[in-house]
């Protein structure tokens, strides 16, 4: 007997919006998640420059999770090489072998999904669900994607409780157009985007005076 399926959320959260969190929120309710946790990506530091530190993003992931109920694992972060996905879904599996697993994912990541680390090998260790992305549509998917659709695609919510992995299930979410890069941009200019944000995420953003006036790029 299998136990509820958990979603995991991965991202580099630069900083955590409300694009990440409503439709996570949603998927949650819509499958029956036993948990959600959020995944803190690891950036290398050649690319982190223009934004904050890491832990700055770790301090506005456990903000986001406090004010909405969800678990932060760190172990990308703690990382001293790249975090692949599959590494950590290999670990997860092996941590929770009675699982489900369920890979949350907006649907910009899921075209973009044959350029990730061992793509091909993602489903056999958990389910992909994909959220409403503005701007991004399944019916521009590449071939592999198309194939990945149509061989592990399910409209069945009993599909992800009764398989630890290996289905996609595409969320019909509420559209929110909206990404960090346009958080920081806006921030950036002097608007304060606190809409866009989870409260406390938004004050942390002030008192500390992140993402404005740098001298750098935001996009
Ligand atoms: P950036 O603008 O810096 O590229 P981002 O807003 O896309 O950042 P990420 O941290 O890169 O955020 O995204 C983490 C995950 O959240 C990805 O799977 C992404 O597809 C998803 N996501 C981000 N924003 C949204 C959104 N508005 N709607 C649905 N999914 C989203």
């Amino acid at each position: 007997m299998l136990t509820p399926p958990i979603g995991l959320l991965g991202g580099t959260f630069d900083p955590i919006h409300l694009g990440h969190i409503k439709p996570a929120l949603a998927a949650r309710d819509a499958l029956g998640l036993g948990e959600l946790r959020l995944l803190p990506n690891r950036v290398p530091p050649h690319r982190a420059s223009p934004h904050c530190s890491a832990e700055q993003r770790l301090a506005m992931v456990h903000l986001a999770a406090n004010e909405f109920g969800l678990c932060v694992d760190e172990r990308e972060l703690r990382r001293d090489r790249p975090s692949w996905t599959i590494d950590t879904l290999e670990e997860l599996r092996h941590e929770l072998p009675e699982t489900p697993l369920c890979f949350l994912m907006g649907m910009d990541s899921l075209l973009s999904l044959p350029s990730w680390h061992r793509w091909d090998e993602l489903l056999t260790l958990a389910h992909l669900v994909v959220s409403v992305r503005p701007g991004w549509d399944a019916a521009e998917a590449t071939t592999p994607v198309q194939a990945l659709l149509a061989h592990h695609g399910t409209l069945r919510v009993d599909d992800l409780h009764q398989r630890r992995a290996g289905h996609i299930w595409l969320a019909h979410n509420e559209p929110l157009a909206l990404s960090s890069t346009e958080i920081r941009a806006r921030l950036a200019a002097g608007n304060d985007p606190r809409d866009l944000l989870p409260e406390s995420v938004a004050d942390y953003i002030r008192n500390n005076g992140l993402y404005v006036g740098k001298s750098g790029p935001v996009l």
